[in-house]
C-alpha cells in the first residue's frame, strides 16, 4: 500500500497541499501547519496509507510542496 509521509516540523503552513488534495489535508489553526488527515504519528513524522487511486493526486501534493516535507512511498 503506498503511502504518505509528512515531516510536519519543517511545514512552513504554505496551503498548497490543502489546496490540491482536500481530501487528505487541512491546516491546523493551532500552529499554522499542515496536518495529513487520519495521519499516524511517529516521532513527529505522520505516516498515511493512501488508496492507488489516489497516488496521481498525491504525486501532485509532493511536488507543490515547496519545502519538500511531504513524501510517497511505496507508488
Ligand atoms: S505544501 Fe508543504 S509546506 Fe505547504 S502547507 Fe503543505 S506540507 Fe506545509
Amino acid at each position: 500500500m503506498p503511502k504518505l509521509i509528512h515531516y510536519r516540523e519543517r511545514c512552513i503552513g504554505c496551503n498548497a497541499c490543502v489546496e490540491i488534495d482536500y481530501d487528505h489535508w487541512r491546516m491546523s489553526r493551532k500552529d499554522g501547519k499542515a496536518v495529513l488527515i487520519g495521519g499516524i504519528e511517529k516521532k513527529g513524522v505522520f505516516q498515511l496509507d493512501v488508496r492507488p487511486e489516489d497516488i496521481e493526486t498525491c504525486k501532485q501534493v509532493v511536488k507543490a510542496c515547496p519545502v519538500r516535507v511531504i513524501k510517497l512511498e511505496g507508488k
